[in-house]
């Protein structure tokens, strides 16, 4: 069941986005080679305890940080540690916070100083790709238009979305329903209403193969090593259409 939100919890939730907002900008202002991912993550939870947050990832079915820092081939789940950040490097931070009873999340992927026009173009692809999806989230659409644009866009631009994970609703749980996949038909699935709240987050690679968790049981990586890049952002649907709450972006 996919849960509406009263005016005053999405005026809880416009909050904590924007809050959630200015501690990820904080924390990608500081990504610069010779920064380690521990380093950002501890900043980052510092500044969830400071407006009187709790980190939402830091103990989620025993995840042990309060940010998730994917590099490179890392798509998703990362875990921060004291491998430095490097030239070249694409550094994906997802971030989580409960405050006052409500969740807000949403996910960037950041260029370590220059990288690639391959790197470019995927993040830029996968950026567009959310815009696509978040075009979606008007009243009387369905789950899966929002997942078949998406996924469309993405092979177009001669890429793969990552077919494991998914989006989801998000409110006085960090996880609600809908799951909204980043593939799918148009026309099928539940249908938008008003003061439903969506995180949408395109996750994408060059391969086509099935994704790889590794030992640590968290860090997912692609098949063939190579890039990926994902973003997040966290929309409501309202008479007027979209409304963004906060998302990832370039
Ligand atoms: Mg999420």
């Amino acid at each position: 069941m996919i849960k509406i939100k009263s005016t005053s919890e999405l005026e809880i939730m416009r909050e904590n986005a924007s809050i959630l907002r200015n501690i990820l900008d904080k924390v990608t202002s500081r990504t610069e080679p010779g920064v380690t991912t521990q380093e950002l993550d501890s900043y980052a939870e510092n500044l969830i305890h400071d407006v009187d947050g709790r980190p939402a990832f830091k103990n989620y079915r025993g995840f042990p940080s309060s940010l998730c820092t994917s590099l490179n081939e890392e798509i998703v789940h990362g875990i921060p540690s004291s491998r430095e950040l490097e030239t070249g490097d694409l550094l994906s931070l997802d971030i989580g916070i409960e405050r006052n009873g409500l969740f807000a999340d949403f996910a960037t992927t950041v260029p370590v100083g220059e990288v690639s026009e391959k790197a470019m173009s995927l993040i830029e692809a996968t950026d567009e790709a959310l815009t696509k999806g978040i075009e979606q989230v008007t009243v009387g659409n369905r789950i899966g238009d929002i997942s078949h644009v998406i996924g469309s866009f993405v092979s177009e631009e001669g890429y793969h979305v990552v077919k494991e994970f998914v989006g989801h609703g998000i409110g006085r749980d960090m996880h609600e329903d809908p799951q909204i996949p980043n593939y799918g038909e148009p026309d099928t699935g539940k249908r938008i209403e008003e003061g439903m709240v969506f995180c949408i987050e395109p996750m994408v690679k060059l391969d086509d193969k099935k994704v790889e968790v590794l030992e640590d049981g968290w860090t997912t990586v692609t098949a063939d090593r190579d890039i990926s890049a994902h973003f997040e952002g966290m929309v409501t649907a309202t008479e007027y259409g979209p409304e963004v709450l906060v998302r990832g972006g370039l």
